[in-house]
């Protein structure tokens, strides 16, 4: 019989818990990292979980989207917003395997009006970027909402939120920033607020509504449910060697 390998932590008997107050500094690091004073919301579970948050609480009946699907990703993303009740409008890139071309997505917004432009930055499978200069000013000119994954890109490429005018963005850091699988972030905007789904009548992983009412307006404690410590440990760690070495340097 194979003994269960020894957890590196020893001599404590059990994993360490995670502090109340080390989650407002997480969401804060991760801020810093995206470039936004955004409100972070911190997600217990993979990044697929925050992007299926997002669909949830910001498709709605009634709601118009210009999905660029460059990989899928992008087109479960359209799927969960199509699930939430939105009209969805997908385009591909140029070719599979390649990016969106700007003009496209300029073509796109010059024939219909669309209440929110969603796409991924940079895919892992293909190694591709999306002009998102391009498209954060295509889509702030159109005045629609912008979503970006940015799952494969923070840490591998410059990202600036707030400088481009993202207002929702999704994190996780198990990519280019080399940390645990088990948590992700999402940095969502106040005009992005007001288009999100209040809570529902029972708690939701995939609402962000929750998240506001029981972390960011409880003064940012705790995260509801139960937290799993070894997770936040481990992208406390991730972001600390990160902060430490330089966005630049890791690139
Ligand atoms: C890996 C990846 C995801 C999913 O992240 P998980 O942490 O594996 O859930 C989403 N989007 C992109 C672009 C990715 O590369």
């Amino acid at each position: 019989m194979t003994a269960l390998p020894a957890p590196f932590w020893l001599p404590l008997p059990d994993a360490p818990d995670f502090p109340a107050e080390g989650f407002a500094p997480l969401a804060d690091a991760i801020g810093r990292l995206m470039g936004t004073r955004n409100d972070v919301l911190l997600v217990q579970g993979e990044a697929m979980v925050a992007l299926e948050a997002v669909a949830s609480s910001i498709g709605a009946p009634g709601r118009k989207v210009l999905n660029i699907a460059t990989s899928p990703y992008g087109q479960w993303f359209g799927a969960w917003l199509r699930r939430a009740g939105a009209e969805v409008t997908e385009i591909a890139g140029r070719a599979p395997g390649r990016p969106v071309a700007a003009a496209a997505v300029a073509e796109a917004l010059a024939t219909d009006r669309f209440d929110l432009v969603a796409l991924v930055h940079a895919e892992s499978a293909t190694g591709i970027l999306n002009p998102l200069a391009e498209i954060a000013a295509l889509t702030r000119a159109h005045g629609a909402l912008l979503a970006v994954d940015a799952v494969a890109s923070l840490g591998g490429h410059p990202l600036a939120l707030d400088a481009l005018g993202v207002d929702i963005a999704v994190m996780g850091p198990q990519k280019a920033l080399g940390g645990p699988a088990g948590t992700s972030a999402i940095a969502v905007s106040p005009a992005a607020w007001e288009r999100i789904a209040p809570p529902g009548a029972a708690p939701s992983i995939l609402s962000l509504g929750d998240l506001r009412a029981h972390w960011l307006e409880t003064g940012r404690g705790a995260l509801p449910g139960t937290p799993s410590a070894l997770e936040f440990h481990a992208l406390a760690q991730t972001l600390s060697r990160v902060e430490a070495e330089g966005p630049e340097a890791i690139r």
